[in-house]
């Protein structure tokens, strides 16, 4: 097995980064950047190097551009191992060996079974505990949980998968910006969850029962966070914005603790620009959530939207302009100034992703006024992540924390007001 196991590596980019001990055992290998041994073959290695994998410790030393290079080749070879486990039954041996993790046991009773090409249950309920290979295995027979164990696989077969999905992009004149939705990843990965056969939806399908049934699902979440707006009040978002078109276009939120909720885009073109008619707009928002649910309303600074406030503050005495709330202003103004010192400094910015796990603190695609808004969310998210990063030896001794304005940060997220 262990000369299996070099012959099916030799292409395999971790070993640009590690070494072996003894040239006749390939399941020790040797980390280049910080000497440490591992016993699980090259993928127990580069789950070293990329960190964050249950039985890998990650790697102190090893530097952002070979994490980033190991964690996407890893992400192409699971992909286009799924599709070949789909398509074919007998597949590249080689393929599987560099991914085992290093329990043998498992890897015999792959091998056996392999050759006859089905896995009955009550093996895979064994297999169940290891990662990798069973992985895919179960993910066959459609049984399994996300896999979020990053795989073998080879750039060819994901080629021809995404060329066909761009297709069905370009024929149908899909907007690009679609390719960034949750729903698309979300529609992709159940599709290959599902396996080969999948029947799709038909025109009647999509056009009557499926769209009723999401109408149905969504007021079930509204209905939800409905409930949330009653007991702890609710802010109503507006923020407007232009499309494509050269159309205004007003987005309405409502946020409450249960969360953010999307109610509506309204074409405003033909009024957004006097004050009277938005505040019409905000008033019907406000009407239909509840006027005793809503906390405030928030919106963006032009001053159309600033005049509509004044006007429904005129009519609804209790709601407040959030802007006004000194202390909240202060506090966006303390979490702009850090998130653009830390995405201002790439170092910065990969240290932080390391003490997130990858989280976050902006994400691009909401409109620009939720941004500010979900941004504090999630900085409070992470800001037990985001202290420890600040207190760690790490960011001690990195020059970023000598410079004035990172001292100044630092001070920022370790006030116990922030
Ligand atoms: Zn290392």
């Amino acid at each position: 097995m262990a000369e299996d196991l070099s012959k099916g590596n030799r292409r395999d980019p971790g070993w640009k980064y590690n070494h072996l001990q003894n040239p006749n055992d390939t399941t020790r290998v040797t980390c280049n950047f910080c000497g440490k041994t591992t016993r699980g073959g090259i993928n127990r290695a580069k789950q070293h190097l990329i960190g964050n994998f249950r039985n890998a410790a990650k790697c102190l030393n090893c530097p952002h551009e070979v994490r980033d290079e190991l964690r996407n080749y890893m992400e192409e070879k699971k992909l286009r191992k799924e599709v070949y486990t789909n398509e074919f039954s007998g597949f590249d041996e080689f393929d599987y060996q560099d991914d085992v993790g290093g329990e043998d046991e498992v890897q015999e009773i792959i091998h056996k079974k392999r050759g006859r090409g089905s896995f009955p249950s009550s093996t895979s309920k064994k297999l169940a505990k290891g990662k990798g290979p069973m992985d895919v295995f179960l993910q066959m027979q459609g049984t399994l949980r996300q896999a979020n164990i990053k795989d073998s696989c080879d750039k060819e077969a994901r080629a021809m998968t995404i060329q066909k999905v761009a297709r069905f992009f370009y024929n149908n004149g899909i907007p690009f910006n679609v390719a960034r939705s949750k729903s698309f990843k979300e529609a992709i990965e159940v599709v290959g969850r599902y396996g080969p056969n999948l029947k799709p939806p038909s025109y009647h399908k999509l056009r009557v029962p499926l769209l009723r049934k999401e109408v149905e699902l969504t007021n079930e979440i509204i209905n939800k966070h409905r409930q949330e707006w009653l007991k702890y009040g609710c802010s109503i978002m507006a923020d407007g914005g232009s499309d494509r078109k050269q159309r205004t276009l007003i987005n309405f939120l409502v946020n409450s603790l249960y969360g953010t909720v999307f109610m509506e885009s309204i074409d405003a073109s033909s009024f957004v620009k006097t004050g009277e008619k938005l505040c019409e707009l905000l008033d019907r928002y406000v009407e239909r959530v509840g006027e005793q649910n809503v906390v405030q309303v928030i919106s963006d600074n032009g001053s159309n939207f600033v005049l509509a406030g004044q006007l429904l503050q005129r009519k609804r005495r209790h709601i407040e302009d959030i802007g006004k709330i000194p202390n909240i202003k202060k506090a966006l103004q303390r979490a702009i100034a850090l998130i653009g010192f830390i995405y201002g400094h790439s170092g910065v910015l990969n240290m932080m992703r390391d003490f997130t796990k990858n989280k976050e603190l902006v994400k691009s695609g909401i409109t620009r006024f939720a941004l500010s808004f979900l941004t504090l969310q999630r900085l409070h998210c992470q800001k037990t992540n985001l202290r420890a990063m600040f207190t760690s030896d790490k960011w001690m001794i990195s020059r970023w924390s000598k410079l004035p304005k990172g001292k100044s940060i630092a001070h920022t997220i370790l006030m116990t007001t922030f």
